[in-house]
Order: C-alpha cells, then structure tokens, then sequence
C-alpha cells in the first residue's frame, strides 16, 4: 500500500476509532482484544460485503497478511501459518490480524485512498502508518494500561514485548 495516499489521520483520531469499535462490540473493559474473532465472525456480520479468508503460503507470498478491495467486496487474507499462530495467541501475529483490520476500518472502503505519485509521504497521511498506529491502538488501549509493566501489558493484551514497549512508550511521552 505504500503508493497511496489515504486521508490525513493523527493517532487520536485513531485511537477514537479504535475505542468506539471496542464499544460497539461491547468490549470496552477488556485488556485482552479477540482479534481473529473480529475479522472472521464480527465484521462478516456487519458488512455483507465482507470476507475472510486463510490464504496459502504460496498465494500471499512474504505477505503475512492482506486487505483487497474487488469492487464493492472486501477480503481480508491472513496467511495460513500466521493465522495459526494467532489462533494460539501468538501476539506478533495476533498484530498482523490487528493491522488489516485497521487497513479495512480506515482504508477499504475510503473512495479517498489516492495513488500517490513521488514526492515525501507524510506519516498521518501513509496508510501503512495509520494500520500500524491502529494496531497499537486496539491491542493496547491507552484507557486500560496506566501504570502497568511492559512485560504485563504484552502478557494480558496479548501483544509482543517490542509492541507493548513502543505502546506503551507513546503513552509516557504523552502522546
Ligand atoms: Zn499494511
């Protein structure tokens, strides 16, 4: 995705989305975020329109996971080894599910992803940035994890250790 240009979004804004999904899906109080129930069973519920798929080693390639957009459809595909580690709470990969569900919340359906040609990308305007930030965002939500450990904040939110470190270091710096 790293040729497009998707509408300009600060990590609060983010972080907004994130928490209201949490709410919707009456998840708000939960440390630990069940990812793959949400893009196999959630979203499939809400969005007719949407699909889940565990892709093959050799379709996704180094890919371990991807959002397409096919007309009015919506796919995201998560490589077959990835999902079984997510499957076993693996929080590296429990990430990966995480970020395409952010590239399907913020960009699938946004008819304002542009193909961006040349020049410096800003950050709040890169979509891989915004999944990433979104990433961070639902697997350790800021209203939950004042004052905990890093090694903590990876063991409940179900997150690597390098996640919950640069999470949680964002959090310190006020941001
Ligand atoms: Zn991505």
């Amino acid at each position: 995705m790293h040729d497009f240009r998707a509408l300009p979004m600060k990590r609060t804004e983010i972080r907004d989305v994130a928490r209201d999904l949490r709410r919707s899906l009456g998840l708000e109080g939960l440390l630990w975020f069940p990812v793959l129930q949400l893009v196999e069973h959630a979203f499939p519920r809400l969005d007719k329109q949407y699909h889940f798929e565990v892709a093959e080693h050799e379709e996704l390639g180094e890919s371990h996971g991807l959002t397409v957009r096919d007309g009015d459809s919506v796919c995201i595909k998560i490589r077959e080894d990835i999902y079984d580690r997510a499957f076993s709470d693996e929080g590296r990969d429990r990430g990966t599910v995480a970020h395409e569900a952010g590239h399907y919340l913020l960009h699938a359906r946004s008819p304002a992803l542009h193909r961006h040609f040349g020049g410096p990308l800003k950050s709040y305007e890169d979509p891989e940035w915004q999944a990433k930030a979104f990433q961070g965002e639902l697997l350790i939500p800021k209203h939950l994890v004042g004052g905990m450990s890093v090694w903590d904040v990876a063991k409940e939110c179900g997150v690597s250790y390098d996640a919950a470190e640069y999470q949680m270091n964002l959090y310190a710096a006020g941001k």
